[in-house]
């Protein structure tokens, strides 16, 4: 959830920095077995509650920010296909107890308040939440919509609900680590069989070719008004790439098919699953081009409460050692997921998000040729310095050169 580019080299809010834009969260798992365990097992043993550091203490501060949730309102991509999905399962929200795990404004509690919803509780841990109060009175919702000011770990309510709803989705999908949020509401707080919205998630890679982007920051400086400032290269290569950057792509500059790097089921996944993944991809570029890097996207589906499975065969498989090829008489995606789903797809080749793209550039291109193979690894693990940061580990070889490149979302 955001633009802009003051305070940081690649446009990327910090967490903790005052700038406008969305925080984004991290944290990565074990991968495989995502769907092994099933939710009425999970609810047994429920978690611990989670400190609140001090760099949570920043990221709800942040959240405190208009700027944040004028743009996540205002990315109509993202607002209307939850109301979308809200409205197509008015059935399963209408006269039920629903919840929404960080509400912001209020806006997604509202949407289920005016579908019919009995009762919702809608919970933030910013200051937002005033604000939301104060909206939820003013739309004359103060008799259905509560809203508490707390994490979704702290704070208690008179019941067990129906649907748990929720906007959890960072950069790279993982980062900002909300998502471990809506698993402790799950766990504590849907009733069996209840609704989570949206329930499945799927992070996607490709690699990239993006010429103008490498001009434009790194060859400039080869001849900057006649003068050589070739000594620049390494130092604008280092400010440029060293970290992902959020950008919009498009899909011209998607190199082949991409290959989904983890999906989750929200139902089922744990907590800890999400603390390291690390999965294999394999692609065979369909073009003659430098390689640039590779871009990062993801779309979550809203499915019903039975958990349809997904009719793809190749994302069944999560996390460690997956390898998964979309081919191409799949490659839309949309026509891989269940007819029922509603997806909200971050994708080049979609309508643009506030979330864009992230791209991990290398340093230097690589020349690849039509059908040669790209081939590796990737790793996204929470940060051990602050949770909601996210550490990448990517592992490639084409041509019979190996690489690896380590980054920091922060
Ligand atoms: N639902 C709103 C806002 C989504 S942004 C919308 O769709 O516009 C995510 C929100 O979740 C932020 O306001 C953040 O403060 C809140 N949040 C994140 N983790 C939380 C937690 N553990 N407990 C309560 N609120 C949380």
């Amino acid at each position: 959830m955001f633009h802009g580019n003051s305070g940081s080299s690649n446009g990327h809010y910090r967490v903790g920095q005052q700038r406008e834009g969305r925080p984004r969260r991290g944290r990565g798992g074990t991968g495989g077995g995502f769907r092994a365990s099933h939710y009425s097992q999970q609810s047994q043993e429920r978690s611990p509650v989670p400190p609140c550091t001090e760099y949570d203490k920043a990221y709800f501060q942040a959240y405190s920010d208009i700027g944040i949730h004028e743009e996540m309102i205002k990315d109509h991509v993202r607002t209307s296909t939850y109301r979308a999905a809200i409205m197509r399962y008015q059935d399963s929200i209408a006269g039920k107890v629903v919840m929404d795990v960080g509400c912001g404004t209020g806006i997604l509690a509202i949407f289920c308040a005016l579908a019919g919803a009995r009762r919702v509780y809608a919970i933030d841990a910013s200051d937002i939440a005033f604000q939301a109060s104060e909206i939820v009175k003013s739309n004359n919702l103060a008799d259905k919509i509560i809203v508490l000011h707390g994490r979704v770990e702290d704070v208690n309510v008179e019941e067990m609900v129906d649907v748990i709803i929720s906007e959890w989705m960072g950069y790279l999908l993982l980062y900002e680590t909300m998502l471990p949020s809506v698993i402790f509401a799950r766990d504590k707080w849907l009733k069996p069989g209840g609704l989570i919205m949206p329930s499945h998630a799927t992070l996607y890679m490709a690699p990239v070719t993006h010429s103008v982007r490498y001009r434009e920051s790194i060859d400039f400086w080869r001849d900057v008004y006649g003068i050589d400032m070739t000594a620049m290269l390494s130092l604008a290569k280092q400010c440029a790439f060293e970290e992902p950057c959020v950008e919009t792509i498009s899909g011209e500059n998607v190199m082949t098919w991409p290959s989904a790097v983890m999906r989750v089921d929200c139902y089922a996944v744990l907590a800890e699953e999400l603390e390291s993944i690390t999965a294999k991809y394999k692609f065979i570029s369909m073009l003659q081009a430098p390689l640039h890097g590779f871009a990062f996207w993801f779309d979550v589906e809203f499915d019903g409460p039975q958990n349809v499975p997904s009719n793809d065969e190749h994302i069944h498989t999560l996390g460690a050692s997956s390898e998964i090829i979309l081919h191409p008489n799949n490659k839309n995606k949309k026509r891989l997921k269940s007819n029922e789903a509603i997806v909200l797809s971050t994708a080049p080749e979609d309508d643009p998000t506030h979330w864009q793209q992230t791209i991990i550039y290398f340093y230097d291109p690589i020349e690849v040729k039509q059908d040669q193979i790209i081939q590796g690894s990737i790793t996204l693990s929470q940060s051990k310095e602050n949770a909601r940061f996210l550490n990448i580990r990517l592992e490639y070889s084409s041509g019979g050169r190996s690489f690896v490149k380590e980054t920091v979302m922060r």
